[in-house]
């Protein structure tokens, strides 16, 4: 299934984040993919805040994750744009983080494609400078077996 989401400010794309996370289950993963400076981070804090995460969120760039436990299910936040190889996913135990019992969501996460499993949910995020700066497109696509 893919659904297309415009928005037209941060707030409203801290909104979609929001939204999404109250439906989340345990285990899921979400991928986010789109250009420096598009939005992830904002959907990102938005995506907490809808896991009653109340502590401040920022791109976990240094440390590729970050974990927030206070939510309603564990909320594993990773940034693997600097990522040199993927060996370094390895060794932060990110498998206790894809097949356990919180919410993934991962940016820049093109860059460790193989390592996702097929049932995650792809978000990409888009510019369209022609149709103004804040404007963004959303993608979201759920795998489905049908
Ligand atoms: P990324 O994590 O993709 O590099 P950030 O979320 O850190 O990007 O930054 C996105 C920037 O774009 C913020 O400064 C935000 O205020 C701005 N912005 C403008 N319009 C939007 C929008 N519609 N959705 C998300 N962010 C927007
Ligand atoms: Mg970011």
């Amino acid at each position: 299934m893919k659904q297309t989401i415009h928005t037209n400010n941060a707030q409203e794309t801290w909104e979609l984040g929001r939204t999404i996370a109250q439906e989340a289950e345990a285990g899921r993963i979400y991928s986010l993919t789109g250009d420096l400076g598009v939005g992830k981070t904002i959907f990102a804090q938005g995506f907490a805040a809808g896991l009653g995460i109340t502590e401040p969120v920022n791109s976990p760039t240094f440390t590729i994750m970050q974990i927030y436990e206070e939510g309603r299910l564990p909320f594993y936040h990773f940034d693997v744009y600097r990522i040199g190889d993927i060996k370094e996913m390895e060794e932060i135990g990110y498998e206790d983080c894809f097949y356990g019992e919180g919410v993934c969501l991962i940016e820049w996460a093109e860059l460790i494609e193989e390592l996702l499993p097929e049932d995650t949910i792809r978000i990409t995020i888009s510019k369209d400078m022609a149709a103004g700066f804040d404007f963004r497109t959303i993608e979201i696509e759920s795998f489905s077996r049908n």
